[in-house]
């Protein structure tokens, strides 16, 4: 009996439409799937839709970038049952996408003053939803400047790469103050990319708790056994709602399954019977 609540679709930067991805879902036994798509939540209802119809249970969610800490790496969060029409939250997306459309031009003018002849149209028409670094990568394998999705990362549009332009970001402060705001479960995404020792990341975790945290990934595709238990102990220490997901985007990122990440994760779906106690006790929506 298991879960994956960490999910990309068509909507940002997967590969699988929310309709495709919840019969995914359905068809690989899992009892429940969040969508959790970056920076939107545009791929909600269509998901919501197709879980009636498939007869899954699907949480409505979406991830959120934050600007994370000197020397800390990526600092996401999953929020989990986002409301209908979350004002306030589409008001702070609209900002980050506005951030996303400038650097995506950017990126596309650093790449073609390298020598690549890539084109924002090309690039635009590979999304459905909001354009992110996967599109690239996609568009550059395509063009045969690179033989992989991982290499496009690597030599270009990754964090070290040569085309590498940040993007913008919630403050976190901000991000937890909205999601406390409309109702939403936050959980702290992959902690192992915040790339910091236990005590620091503890550390964090628990500056983001004075915010108002839920929980934290535990179950993560990249987290191995070690990871897992480490995450796992201290989320039970500071007493964090456990979470877990695959990430899964589709063929953007082939060697993660949904709800089976490498092949080893195993979210179990008790997990989501005590995120709804504990939402409940608060008098939340489940
Ligand atoms: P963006 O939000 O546009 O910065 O793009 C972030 C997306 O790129 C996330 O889904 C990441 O998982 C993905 N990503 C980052 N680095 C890599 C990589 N080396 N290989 C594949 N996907 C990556
Ligand atoms: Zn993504
Ligand atoms: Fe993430
Ligand atoms: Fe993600």
């Amino acid at each position: 009996m298991s879960i994956d609540l960490h999910t990309h679709s068509t909507a940002s930067d997967g590969t699988l439409s929310p309709t495709e991805l919840v019969k995914l879902a359905k068809d690989s036994g899992l009892d429940a799937i969040a969508i959790t798509d970056h920076d939107t939540f545009q791929g909600v209802p269509e998901a919501l839709e197709a879980g009636k119809e498939f007869g899954i249970e699907v949480i409505p969610g979406c991830e959120l970038s934050l600007e994370s800490p000197e020397g800390a790496g990526w600092m996401h969060v999953v929020a989990l049952w986002i409301p209908e029409e979350p004002e306030e939250l589409k008001a702070a997306f609209d900002w980050v996408i506005e951030g996303r459309a400038n650097r995506n031009h950017e990126i596309v003018d650093k790449l073609r003053s390298l020598g690549i002849n890539i084109t924002y149209e090309n690039i635009a028409a590979r999304a459905k939803g909001t354009i992110g670094r996967p599109h690239f990568a996609q568009e550059l394998v395509s063009l045969g400047v690179v033989s992989s999705i991982n290499e496009a990362f690597k030599v270009w549009i990754g964090d070290n790469g040569r085309a590498y332009i940040p993007k913008r970001k919630l403050m976190p402060k901000q991000a937890m103050d909205i999601l406390n705001n409309i109702g939403a479960t936050s959980i702290l995404a992959h902690p192992f990319a915040l790339g910091l020792n236990l005590p620091k990341t503890e550390e964090l975790v628990r500056g983001l708790m004075d915010d108002g945290l839920d929980g934290m990934e535990v179950y993560y595709s990249e987290h191995d056994e070690a990871a897992t238990k480490a995450f796992k102990e201290m989320a039970e220490k500071l007493g964090l709602l456990i979470s877990g997901g695959s990430d899964f985007h589709g063929t953007v990122k082939p060697k993660i399954s949904l709800g089976k990440g490498k092949g080893g994760l195993h979210v179990p779906t008790e997990l989501l019977e005590k995120m709804k106690e504990d939402r409940r006790a608060k008098g939340l929506p489940v």
